[in-house]
């Protein structure tokens, strides 16, 4: 008779797409570790469960193959089940069950009991905020609330994430403390539409409220503010950042494009002469504040004229730091309805002249740092320097700051006084001098 395996299987979750998916994936670990589950991220397991991203043509691409590579190690025998949850799994389940049918299971991006449940596993409300970061021991991603209610044209989030929803000021309090109390030393918050918090709940924009309670959390040295919306911006956020240590001087807020005509179709809400107030106001209120953005090109309808005025806009804005989508063509938007009449090649020409023109900028921003010192955290070691950020630097998407190990030991996670001796497009070298 054959006798039942009683070996613990090991669960490998893997994760694909934004910084809210990794806030999933790690409150689903979080879930299987208090379930006494073998968990690990991206490494070997008998059991595998795919966190997929479905917003963009790339990045349905890339979940896709994912999917069929473990079905393909499945079919091989090197895994045993495979499970498959995510914004993709979400937005197109049915296709999916029907194209790949040995997929175990799919789920949506509401289902963690379920998908628990099929891990043989029970969904723990008691554990708010428990979670298996994945990040680096300093720096943690704090999602401050789910969904979107914006109507932009082009965008699926809405689609797969349903409506904005507020997580309670306390709730927050208790995950950021726990996370304090793990070492993290930085919290990076993230959300569809992080300006838009509270408004569902406190039925008043609450962010600054949210932030006045997070700087009290002892360990906690930064904060950093991701994913803003330019319309009905809470600019009591700036006052406070600005006086406020531990609030990173940095802002990221896609700002999608600057011609009204776009922007309008767009459906953003916002118009040229309001963003760049809006820039405006950030520049005034927190000198010497970072602005990240992202902008979209190639839209329906985008003229050259239109083209003209973005590259003209990105340099004379200079934005610290920029990046460039192309724009996809998204059944079930509102923007699907349009014409998708630029060429592919034109879209990606027009990328890449953005992000030419963006290294120009921040090639020569870098060059005004040379000399000046900056406080830097130490996010790892690689080869023969020690990689670190300021604060004015995101993990992952924006510059870094190297600095030679040979100059001698530096702690992961700590923070030293650098002196910015050479500088690059994206990266700028340092000397340790406190
Ligand atoms: S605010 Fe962001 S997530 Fe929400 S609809 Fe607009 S682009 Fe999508």
């Amino acid at each position: 008779m054959r006798t039942k395996s009683t070996k613990k299987h090991t669960i490998n979750v893997v994760t694909l797409g934004c910084s809210k998916n990794v806030y999933d994936s790690e409150v689903l670990m979080g879930q299987l570790r208090a379930n006494n589950k073998e968990v690990v991220h991206e490494q070997e397991g008998e059991v595998v469960v795919i966190n997929t991203c479905g917003f963009i043509d790339n990045a349905k691409e890339e979940s896709v193959n994912t999917i069929l590579s473990y079905v393909q190690k499945k079919q091989e025998g090197l895994v045993e089940k495979v499970f498959v949850t995510g914004c993709l799994s979400e937005r197109y389940k049915p296709d999916l069950i029907k194209e790949i049918p040995d997929v175990d299971q799919y789920f949506g991006t509401t289902e963690l009991p379920s998908l628990l449940a099929a891990l043989g596993a029970d969904y723990k409300h008691e554990l708010v905020g428990e979670r298996l970061t994945t990040t680096p021991k300093n720096y943690a991603y704090l999602k401050i609330a789910e969904g979107c209610d914006r109507p932009c044209s082009f965008c699926a989030i809405p689609l797969m994430r349903g409506k904005h929803k507020s997580k309670t000021i306390e709730d927050l309090i208790i995950e950021a403390t726990k996370l304090a109390n793990d070492g993290v030393k930085e919290l990076i918050l993230i959300a569809q539409d992080l300006t838009y918090y509270g408004l569902d709940l406190y039925k008043k924009r609450a962010l600054k409220d949210l932030l006045e309670e997070l700087v009290k959390i002892e360990g906690i040295e930064w904060i950093r503010l991701h994913y803003a919306f330019p319309s009905g911006f809470p600019l009591e956020v700036l006052d406070f950042m600005r006086q406020e240590p531990k609030i990173c001087n940095y802002i990221d807020i896609p700002l999608q494009h600057i011609s009204d005509t776009v922007l309008k179709s767009m459906r953003r809400g916002t118009t040229e002469e309001k963003t760049n107030a809006l820039i405006r106001e950030f520049r005034q209120r927190v000198p010497g504040i970072a602005i990240r953005t992202t902008l979209i090109v190639g839209y329906p309808g985008e003229t050259q004229e239109d083209f003209d005025l973005l590259k003209q806009w990105v340099k004379d804005t200079k934005f610290d730091r920029l990046g460039c989508f192309t724009y996809s063509h998204e059944e079930n938007t509102h923007a699907f309805n349009l014409e998708d009449d630029v060429p592919e090649e034109v879209k990606m020409q027009r990328a890449n002249e953005i992000m030419a023109l963006q290294s120009d900028i921040s090639w020569a921003l870098n060059q005004e740092k040379i000399g000046k010192e900056y406080r830097v955290v130490i996010d790892r070691k690689e080869g023969e320097y020690y990689v670190a950020r300021t604060e004015f630097d995101s993990p992952d998407v924006d510059n870094e700051v190297l600095i030679p190990a040979q100059q001698g030991y530096l702690r992961q996670g700590n923070f030293y006084k650098v002196l910015i001796n050479e500088a690059e497009d994206f990266d700028l070298y340092a000397k340790v001098i406190d």
